[in-house]
């Protein structure tokens, strides 16, 4: 698909980001990543950093200056947004530093078009629905972000339609909860790490309120075949798609897996919600994405759990 094709990815050091990255050098692709390495690791890229079609270069993508000198160097033909503040407890921490994330969104937007990138992709989240309105999420419904995260992802997938509009391809990705290998399993981490992490370490997973709350979780492998199905087809241009398994779980059930996984027999220990107004429930609708990419996630939760295990273990 990408075979002898250039592709610049920002925030390229992250989980999501250095997956895409292998997959695209096994295919043939050239790549170069730009990362501050804020919260994105070089060991993420450990396997990319030996292959000669790979760079790295570590800068902020949301310096403009920073990111034309790639973009002018490199040529790319395409270019994939991923570069944010990430992590709840981080991004409801300290709002402004993720609204800083616009003067990156709009740098990648004009200098895409000014260096005639033949197509973008740009990252964005289940955060824009907020709390849903209506269930299963659907792209055309209404958004209800409820964080500064949920905004600023929503005014990127604006600067999809308006560049679309200018003739510059690109589509938005809203990624429900993605889980795998390298993904941040530290305080600042996502659910699926942590419960692995507590349970590798003889303790129960730690769910926060009544664990009622329901997440729509796709493994990494699934989310990458997506993201790079929907860069090259031309029936996504313009388009917002949500990748997503459409199988939600509740984080209580989540728990019990997990504990099931590693053939223990514990109960989940209930904590106090981590913070008030936490988003109830995810479930997404994946008939769009079907319908323009063709594709159905394949890794099934406990697949996908236990290929994650083993990457901790490995640890
Ligand atoms: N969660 C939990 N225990 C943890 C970490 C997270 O019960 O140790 C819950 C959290 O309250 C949320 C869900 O798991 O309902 C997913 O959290 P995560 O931070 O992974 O992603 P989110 O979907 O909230 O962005």
């Amino acid at each position: 698909m990408l075979k002898g094709k250039k592709v610049l990815i920002t925030g390229g050091a992250g989980f999501l980001g250095s997956h895409l990255i292998d997959r695209l050098l096994s295919e043939g692709a050239s790549v170069l990543a730009i990362d501050d390495l804020s919260t994105g690791r070089r060991a993420n890229l450990k396997k990319a950093l030996t292959c000669t079609s790979f760079e790295l270069v570590k800068s902020d993508a949301n310096d403009g200056k920073n990111l034309e000198s790639v973009f002018k160097r490199f040529r790319p033909d395409y270019a994939i947004h991923y570069a944010a503040v990430v992590g709840v407890k981080r991004t409801q921490e300290r709002p402004l530093t993720v609204l800083a994330d616009l003067d990156g969104i709009s740098s990648f937007f004009a200098l895409a078009k000014k260096y005639h990138v033949k197509k973008v992709a740009f990252a964005s989240s289940s955060e824009v629905y907020g709390e849903p309105i209506k269930m299963p999420n659907r792209e055309d419904d209404p958004l209800n972000p409820k964080t500064t995260y949920g905004v600023v992802k929503a005014v990127g997938e604006e600067f999809v339609k308006v560049y679309s509009d200018l003739g510059l391809a690109g589509t938005a990705l809203r990624f429900f909860n993605v889980y795998g290998p390298r993904q941040d399993a530290s305080n600042e981490g996502f659910v699926v790490g942590r419960f692995i992490q507590q349970v590798l370490a003889g303790k129960p997973p730690t769910v926060f309120g009544d664990g009622r709350q329901t997440r729509d979780f796709i493994y990494v492998d699934d989310n990458v075949e997506a993201v790079l199905r929907s860069l090259v087809s031309p029936r996504t241009n313009g388009e917002v798609i949500n990748i997503v398994r459409g199988k939600p779980c509740t984080i209580e059930q989540l728990a019990e897996r997990v504990i099931t996984a590693f053939g223990k027999k514990m109960k989940p220990k209930y904590v106090a919600p981590r913070i008030a107004g936490e988003i109830r429930y995810r479930h997404a609708d994946g008939s769009k994405m079907k319908k323009l990419i063709g594709f159905t996630p394949k890794i099934e939760f406990a697949d996908g759990l236990r290929r994650t295990i083993q990457w901790h273990r490995e640890k």
